[in-house]
């Protein structure tokens, strides 16, 4: 990210792409392979002794292309794209951990990593979830088997903000990196790295790509991490690379084999959509707060939303968020059946399972997302059976407020 202008400008003039043409977006490359003249030129890029590009599970330009563009945004040594959100994660944890290893995790996970860390269980990885990811808890929960300290830096859809200082702190008190998933904050509102978080993890298939047209997910390396290998054993073998041992591990084993890569479509289009992230987000959190402000006045329902002044987490908007409070906010109306009621009323919110969308997207969570979670678990991720959780998107503000305050109205009656 260029330091001498703002967010839009460093985003859209990031210096010379180098694409082939000067193309002023990156070529799809849209291949499996790549053709050497001379066997000797193949052999030199799978002996890494020149750059270059040989299968497209491997690395492929166009993914090249949107790995620097997200990790300049995030201000890391290196991004490794990934099919998705889930598989960023999967890979990131899988780089670290090894059976009989433990992660340190918040609570009111997104409701697939919950899922991913009970299959971890399976593989040895165990999970202990803190209430809150401050230093003093991260300290009491940590032991010699702690491998990673994860989090979401605004959860979903609970709205809980991860303080990435405390966090940080707590994490590297106890020789682990804290590793952030930053999707619902993207790194328009907030730079995690910037705080003290080590990797930061987003599902592209969110904000960043925006037009909900494509799955995706990177992982971004702060490269400010002293791993200790005798702790982070998974990474002795890339000893060698030192601060980027965790990068190189990544991208030259773990994601490779896993065969969790981009589509080059993919990347392409989440490159696309991410030229706008700065306008859509400023956008969609306007929305948002005109719209909770508006729900908020609704005696019989309490609304979950960041700016609100009355939010527990609040006081991180400034502190952390830019101001903003992001595109996800939450109602609960009492029950089950008039949050059904609702979602059917309203005439401008889609009913689908995402977020990111510029369309405003609408769900009831406990009977979709969290329909395979435990009750207390689910409960402990801020959904209950009456919550409606909603991802504002960029369309007039009136006509949101409008759609939504009636139908809580229309649903007394
Ligand atoms: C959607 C989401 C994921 C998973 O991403 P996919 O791209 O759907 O695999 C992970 N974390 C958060 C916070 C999400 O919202």
């Amino acid at each position: 990210m260029k330091k001498d202008c703002g967010f839009n400008t460093g985003l859209l003039h990031a210096g010379s792409q180098g694409f082939p043409q000067n193309e002023i977006l990156p070529p799809v490359s849209q291949v499996s392979a790549f053709e050497y003249g001379s066997m000797e030129e193949l052999e030199c890029i799978f002996s890494h002794k020149k750059m270059g590009y040989a299968y497209s599970r491997i690395g492929n330009p166009t993914l090249t292309a949107f790995e620097d563009r997200i990790n300049r945004l995030e201000g890391g040594i290196g991004a490794v794209s990934c099919s998705s959100g889930m598989s960023a994660i999967t890979a990131a944890i899988l780089n670290l951990c090894e059976s009989g290893d433990e992660i340190i995790a918040g609570r009111g996970l997104y409701g697939g990593t919950i899922g991913l860390f009970h299959d971890l269980e399976k593989l040895g990885i165990h999970t202990i979830f803190a209430d809150v990811l401050d230093s003093r808890t991260i300290e009491s929960l940590a032991n010699g088997r702690t491998r990673a300290v994860f989090g979401e830096l605004i959860s979903n859809p609970s709205l809980n903000v991860m303080d990435i200082a405390e966090a940080a702190e707590g994490a590297h008190k106890a020789g682990v990196p804290l590793i952030v998933d930053s999707t619902t904050a993207t790194p328009y509102i907030s730079t995690p790295i910037s705080f003290g978080a080590d990797i930061v993890i987003h599902s592209t298939s969110k904000y960043i790509n925006g037009g909900g047209n494509s799955i995706g997910g990177i992982i971004v390396d702060g490269g400010k991490f002293s791993w200790d290998f005798d702790r982070h054993r998974s990474l002795s073998e890339f000893k060698k690379y030192g601060k980027m041992a965790f990068l190189v591990r990544l991208r030259t084993d773990i994601w490779e084999n896993l065969g969790g890569c981009m589509a080059p479509m993919n990347a392409f289009l989440s490159f696309i959509g991410a030229d706008t992230l700065g306008l859509r987000m400023e956008r969609i959190c306007e929305n948002a707060d005109a719209l909770a402000r508006a729900l908020d006045l609704e005696e019989d329902i309490t609304v979950n939303y960041l700016t609100l002044e009355s939010h527990p987490y609040h006081g991180y908007v400034e502190k952390q968020l830019k101001g903003y409070g992001g595109g996800i906010l939450n109602f609960r109306t009492g029950s089950r059946e008039r949050a059904f009621r609702i979602i059917n009323s309203l005439k401008y919110a889609m009913i689908a399972s995402n977020i990111g969308d510029v369309r405003t997207l609408v769900i009831h969570p406990a009977s979709t997302l969290y329909i395979r979670i435990d009750r207390s678990e689910m409960e402990a991720a801020g959904v209950y059976d009456d919550t409606v959780r909603v991802s504002v998107g960029i369309e007039d503000r009136e006509d949101l407020i409008r759609d939504f305050v009636g139908a809580v109205r229309e649903s007394r009656k």
